[in-house]
């Protein structure tokens, strides 16, 4: 028999990704379907990325490479946090890991025993319950509120901490937001730093989104007075740099943790490879303007979903604030998130994520991923909001 931690990872319900899945077979049977499912670029990674992987690969690095991540890497990745937060970050605050969710994983395992609660919020990405049970901690969802943006409230957390039996070790939270599109503000990242403070938690804050802002700079947790002695940012070049599948993200945060991260990277993941990290170097080298061109496709469509979405009644934005999602209120339809995407999926071949796939939170929406060319895009936003109008 498989340990109980592993079977129970998914804990043997639904996982919310039939549409996704009913979808791919569609298009994998010649159906002609729009996808705007999953959170991936339409562009692969830049030539000149996979130019110095090539170089660093042919160069010889090829062995086992420094388990915590290069020297080199570690430090640029610390140089990018110290001038983005102004709290000063050296390479020993920082472990490189195969992708941000490596890093969820690391840094749930290195907070929370078997047992303890661990805190994220509702709508949440995919894998976060999954990932909170796979270090065998209890998962504990708060449910943010449509009207308030799906910001979380703290008496709302507050009171989860007090209904749960056992400690309550941690917070995950995901700004800019994915599947929400909603961007914290500073007195939001304050109110969750204090609560955390008061219940001695650990702040775990998913960064991966960091480059995908339409208005103003992000703002981490980290750079807030009195957390980043208890702040652990993931991050991850999947999304700023079109590099999903290089597998190269990152934890930053208080050295004794980075240490004890690393042991667990010793006994697990053994690192991420050389010539990788070589690439994932030279990416985070061409600046915060390739940053912004790789952003520039999602900000493009962003405002043609502000745009249509404005002509119309029946379907309502939130606001679209960061991420590349756009999470529609359909609610007008009298329709579940469920049975809308099935239908529009089943009609009009367009595949977009229903609400219920991320929680409880965001019943009666769907999340949109900004995600293929801009003619095809507003196509297909616009038939999906003739199909709303015609069902409302
Ligand atoms: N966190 C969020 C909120 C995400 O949306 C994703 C990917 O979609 C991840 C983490 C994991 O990204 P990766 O492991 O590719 O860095």
């Amino acid at each position: 028999t498989l340990s109980h931690r592993i079977t129970h990872i998914t804990a043997g319900g639904p996982d919310g990704w039939d549409l996704f899945r009913k979808a791919r077979r569609m298009v994998a049977a010649g159906r002609p379907v729009i996808e705007l499912t999953i959170g991936e670029h339409d562009i692969r990674t830049d030539p000149e990325i996979l130019q110095a992987m090539d170089r660093a690969a042919r160069g010889g690095h090829t062995g086992y490479a420094a388990v915590p991540g290069t020297p080199e890497l570690r430090a640029e990745i610390a140089r990018r946090l110290t001038e983005r937060t102004g709290v000063p970050t050296g390479p020993e605050n920082v472990l490189v890991v195969p992708g941000g969710q490596a890093g969820l994983f690391a840094a749930h395992h290195a907070t929370c025993d078997e047992g303890d609660g661990a805190l994220y919020i509702d709508p949440y990405y995919a894998t976060y319950p999954g990932t909170v049970r796979a270090v065998g901690a209890v998962a504990l969802p708060v449910a943010a509120r449509a009207e308030d943006g799906f910001l979380p409230r703290t008496e709302d957390i507050e009171a989860e901490i007090a209904g749960f039996d056992g400690r309550v070790r941690s917070l995950l939270i995901n700004t800019p937001n994915n599947p929400t599109g909603a961007v914290y503000p500073r007195e939001a990242l304050e109110a969750l730093g204090a609560l955390c403070a008061e219940h001695g938690l650990w702040l775990i804050s998913d960064e991966v989104y960091d480059t995908q802002l339409w208005d103003g700079a992000h703002l981490s947790p980290r750079a807030l007075p009195g957390l980043a002695d208890r702040t652990l940012v993931v991050g991850s070049l999947s999304k700023s740099h079109a590099m999903t599948g290089s597998r190269v993200g990152w934890v930053a945060g208080p050295e004794d943790v980075i240490a004890a991260m690393e042991n667990l990277a010793t006994h697990t993941t053994y690192g991420i490879p050389g010539f990788v990290q070589d690439a994932g170097l030279h990416a985070l080298q061409l600046g915060a303007e390739f940053e912004a061109k790789v952003a520039a496709p999602f900000r493009r469509r962003r405002e043609i979903a502000a745009r249509l979405v404005a002509e119309q009644e029946v379907v309502r934005a939130l606001p679209m604030q960061g991420a590349m999602y756009a999470m529609l209120d359909i609610r007008a339809t009298g329709l579940s998130g469920e049975a809308f995407a099935d239908a529009l999926l089943e009609q009009e071949g367009i595949a977009v994520m229903p609400g219920e796939s991320f929680g409880r939170a965001a019943a009666g929406h769907v999340r949109v991923a900004l995600t293929v060319e801009d003619d095809r895009f507003e196509e297909a936003l616009s038939r999906l909001l003739r199909f709303a109008a015609a069902k409302s």
